[in-house]
């Protein structure tokens, strides 16, 4: 064992003793701190400054109260939370999810996640997460607006455009960000870059909606560039039927392959004629259905219940677009025994550590979500500057720099492992490549 693995051993042992009822984030720091040995052993100075002890502990973590009224009269309290994790490149960022499952565990693995993700991006911004275990589905918009005015009039203590900049997650989208943005406005002041995600007409950014699936699209294209390939002719499988589901099927199309699969939480759809993205669209965005809708009233359509990932089909791409943990091993195994050569990850950490090891010890093209899925905050990123500048940008040049920005971490991920005697281990070069510009900040920032 040398010196750096067993410092990071040493690491591990610590946080699985501290936060040992957290396993969403004890998940993402072992993932994170087994890759990182051989960085480690090029720069003693972070070992010798006690480096990883600092970066695993949130900077900041805040819980409140969410009292709100149904509409039946009831008051219903929840908890809210912002994890303020790492400031070392920027403001705070990272998204706002309202889930039941929401608590601490998994807000600290997305904040933690979201840390080496934003510095993948190359833009200024640090990393933190938050939300609230409020379950939006079933509620109606009146519901929805003072669950939201009464989450952010607690928030907005704690959040600025210099200091913390929430956006969308999971069960958050342009609806209640407008819901918040209100509610920040009326309590502080007009400031548009407090809050991402917003909608077109008090600047958004144009492409905000699509960039999580566009760039996870535009991170695989630039791999299959590497090999000589595109998606023309090419089958996709998709798990998931929001946001990022949904532009990554529609990006998908665009460029040629044929995406069959999507999916919530209780089945999916298999439709071997390929998605049909306009009614997914209606079904999804404007009836806010579920998707045993889509069955009836797509012919070529199964639905089944139960996950997508134990369905057989042939397919050389898989993109899972959910939630975490979504892919166990026996599933990695299925997807490779059905042709799987690619796994973009538009979820957070959709994988398993187990499933992903496996996929990486098949030759599979794994590519993390802190690399895949960073096209979200990378025009987030864009958003705040847009906002800064009162101006908005046109639809083109923000897709362009959005394909750029891709591009350059499909590039560091691709050189990152290389550089480290791991070809082709974009789970390594992802994190190597994010954590060396935060640590290298935190550094000259005397570990603050
Ligand atoms: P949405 O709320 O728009 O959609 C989430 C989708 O995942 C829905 O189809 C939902 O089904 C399904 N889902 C949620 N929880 C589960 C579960 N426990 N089991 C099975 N399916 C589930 O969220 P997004 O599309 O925004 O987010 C999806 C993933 O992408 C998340 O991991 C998120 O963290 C990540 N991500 C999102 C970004 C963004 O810009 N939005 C940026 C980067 C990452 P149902 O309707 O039944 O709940």
């Amino acid at each position: 064992m040398t010196k750096a693995s067993e410092y990071v051993k040493s690491i591990q042992e610590e946080i699985h003793a501290k936060d040992a009822n957290q396993p969403e984030f004890l998940q993402a720091v072992d993932e994170f701190l087994t890759t990182v040995v051989p960085f480690l052993e090029k720069h003693p100075e972070y070992e010798d400054s006690n480096l990883l002890s600092l970066i695993t502990e949130p900077e900041r973590f805040i819980q409140f109260r969410v009292p709100w009224q149904d509409d039946k009269g009831n008051w219903q309290v929840n908890r809210g939370y912002r994890i303020q994790f790492n400031s070392a490149l920027g403001p705070y960022k990272g998204g706002l999810r309202f889930h039941p499952s929401v608590n601490l565990s998994i807000l600290k693995f997305l904040a933690f996640e979201q840390i080496f993700k934003n510095s993948l991006t190359g833009l200024p911004i640090g990393g933190g997460k938050g939300g609230s275990d409020f379950d939006p589905k079933g509620k109606s918009d009146a519901e929805i607006m003072r669950f939201c005015q009464s989450f952010m009039t607690e928030l907005s203590k704690y959040i600025g455009p210099s200091l913390d900049v929430p956006a969308g997650d999971i069960g958050v989208g342009g609806r209640e960000i407008s819901y918040l943005y209100g509610t920040y406005k009326r309590l502080k002041q007009y400031d548009a870059g407090v809050l991402t995600g917003k909608p077109l007409d008090f600047w958004g950014s144009k492409i905000r909606t699509e960039a999580t699936g566009y760039g996870a699209v535009y991170l695989v294209k630039h791999l299959l560039a590497d090999l000589d390939e595109n998606f023309e002719g090419k089958t996709a499988v998709i798990s998931g039927s929001g946001n990022v589901a949904i532009y990554a099927i529609e990006k998908l199309q665009a460029l040629g392959a044929n995406a069959v699969t999507c999916s919530d939480s209780n089945g999916f759809i298999y439709d071997k004629e390929g998605i049909d993205l306009a009614l997914l669209k209606d079904i999804k965005e404007v009836k806010r259905e579920r998707l045993t809708a889509y069955a009836e009233q797509r012919p070529s359509a199964e639905y089944h219940e139960g996950s997508v990932w134990d369905f057989d089909v042939t397919a050389e791409l898989a993109f899972p677009c959910a939630t975490q943990n979504e892919i166990n091993i026996d599933q990695a195994k299925r997807l490779v025994a059905n042709g799987v050569r690619v796994v973009a990850e538009g979820a957070n950490m959709p994988s398993t550590l187990e499933a992903a090891e496996f996929f990486i010890e098949n030759n599979v093209y794994y590519c993390p979500g802190k690399a895949a899925n960073a096209g979200g905050v990378a025009v987030s990123a864009l958003e705040m500057s847009q906002n800064s500048q009162r101006l908005q940008w046109e639809a083109e040049e923000v897709d362009a720099r959005l394909d750029g920005i891709m591009k350059n971490i499909y590039e560091a991920c691709r050189d990152t492992a290389k550089e480290f005697d791991a070809e082709n281990n974009f789970m390594l070069g992802a994190n190597i490549a994010g954590f060396a510009r935060v640590a290298k900040a935190m550094y000259a920032q005397g570990l603050v």
